[in-house]
């Protein structure tokens, strides 16, 4: 309840973002042309919908707990979109309400404001080129993501700059208070993300306690608050199973490199554990930690967990490491002897990739559970399921039509898996609202 409150106070304040400017614009004389008018429409949505798109991905809390991490940063993907098509509408309509201003995109020649417009623009396309095609040009996540927020923040202060220099927006009092109302809003995102939280959050110092392997590739790193319970400044990371954390490796830096890990153990106080698949360069520096060493926990954040919901029973579905979610769900539901009925499947390629099997077999003594194992490589010999997760293979695996729709369902894992087991599911006309999918790549 709470939540969907939540979620329509955000959905009201991005819809005012965009329609205020809007409204305010009609007091605004000038441009009999009817095509330069909607030029300046354009151009004034294109503004306000580029300060959301900043605004989305501040990690405010209140946002991450009310959507997901999921719907944040597609609603940010989204924005972004439509930031970009709307500003180049803006151009389009510039130029064909009078081709004179063609003059305005010569970046040599062109008024300071004509020059920062392109510039903007140029950053803005940027942006979304180099998002789309990132994994076919192979670039590494950590440059792409310098690049985008470099180029991000050129378009803001461009775009900035441009409404400045352009003066007759902001002659009028009306709409100079939003322009400057729009800009402190995103000001203060950025004093948040970048100094509030990190200095914060210099208070969510955990130790590690030690690293233990589960696979030749994956290991759980274990950790404690770093300050004694009852001292000053201890902070038990209270969550529910199935949420995630960002991890930094250092209290404070301009722009610290952290990376978001869902927490694996039971929804406890105190001791937290993080089970890291080392795929890159992060993930093997975690491998690395000497035991008594601190990290920073910026976190919880998402709403992927059983308790955000009124069940009468689970199936949740993991590739590989997005198996961590559900064990952090299953352990707590064993913790807390939870009757109703579950059902994990879980999806690997090899057998060797299949984690904690071991514990498995225990909770599922301890409360109604059922594992199926579905293997794309299975070794000779094997009496499992094989292959992909399919509309037929969930057939044989769930109970009845009517039961199946009182189920929630949990998806989790690389971003092919999760659209891959969705549509599985959906095919069994299961509702959407009861499918719940986190997906562990973020571009
Ligand atoms: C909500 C969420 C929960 C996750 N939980 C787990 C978990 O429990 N266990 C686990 O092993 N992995 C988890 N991941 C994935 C993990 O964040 C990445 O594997 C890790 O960041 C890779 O970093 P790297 O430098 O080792 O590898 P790289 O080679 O640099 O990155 C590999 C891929 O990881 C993603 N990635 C890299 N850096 C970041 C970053 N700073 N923020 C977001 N994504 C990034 C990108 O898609 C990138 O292509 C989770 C991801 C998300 C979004």
């Amino acid at each position: 309840m709470r939540q969907r409150l939540v979620r329509g106070w955000w959905a009201a304040a991005f819809a005012a973002a965009l329609a205020v400017p809007l409204w305010l614009s009609i007091g605004v004389g000038g441009h009999e042309n009817v095509l330069l008018r909607l030029a300046v429409e354009f151009g004034l949505l294109g503004t306000s919908a580029l300060a959301a798109t900043v605004v989305l991905p501040a990690r405010m809390r209140s946002l991450t707990r009310a959507l997901g991490i999921e719907k944040v940063l597609g609603g940010h993907r989204y924005l972004g979109m439509m930031t970009v098509t709307l500003v180049l509408a803006h151009v389009v309509f510039v130029v064909v309400g009078n081709p004179a201003n063609l003059a305005r995109l010569d970046l040599l020649h062109a008024p300071p404001a004509g020059r920062a417009a392109t510039l903007a623009t140029g950053a803005m396309v940027l942006i979304v080129a180099l998002t789309v095609l990132r994994r076919r040009l192979r670039t590494g996540y950590k440059w792409w993501r310098r690049v985008h927020r470099g180029l991000a923040a050129a378009a803001l202060v461009l775009t900035a700059l441009h409404v400045w220099w352009l003066n007759h927006m902001i002659r009028d009092a009306a709409m100079r208070a939003w322009f400057v109302g729009l800009a402190t809003a995103v000001l203060l995102c950025a004093a948040y993300r970048w100094v509030l939280r990190p200095l914060l959050h210099g208070r969510a110092e955990f130790v590690v306690l030690g690293i233990r392997p589960e696979s030749p590739t994956v290991s759980t790193l274990v950790l404690e608050p770093r300050r004694a319970r009852h001292s000053w400044g201890y902070r038990p990371v209270a969550y529910a199973p199935g949420q995630f954390a960002w991890i930094r490796l250092h209290r404070w830096a301009l722009f610290p490199e952290e990376h978001p890990f869902t927490i694996a153990s039971a929804a406890r106080p105190g001791r937290v554990e993080f089970t890291v698949s080392h795929i890159g360069a992060f993930t093997t520096a975690l491998r690395e930690l000497e035991p008594g060493r601190s990290v920073w926990l910026d976190g919880p954040h998402g709403t992927f967990s059983v308790d955000h919901l009124r069940t009468s029973g689970l199936v949740l579905v993991a590739g590989g490491v997005g198996i961590t979610p559900m064990m952090s769900m299953l352990r707590t539901l064993a913790d807390r002897g939870d009757r109703r009925p579950h059902r994990l499947i879980v999806a690997a390629r090899h057998v060797e990739d299949l984690l904690f099997r071991d514990e498995l077999a225990a909770i599922a003594a301890r409360i109604p559970l059922t594992v199926t194992e579905v293997l794309s490589r299975p070794p000779e010999g094997w009496q499992g399921a094989t292959g992909r997760i399919t509309p037929q293979l969930l057939d044989a695996l769930l109970p009845g039509a009517f039961r199946r729709n009182q189920l929630d369902y949990f998806i989790c894992g690389s971003t092919a898996m999760v659209e891959g087991t969705r549509e599985a599911i959906t095919a069994l006309d299961v509702p959407a609202h009861r499918i719940h999918t986190e997906q562990f790549q973020m571009v």
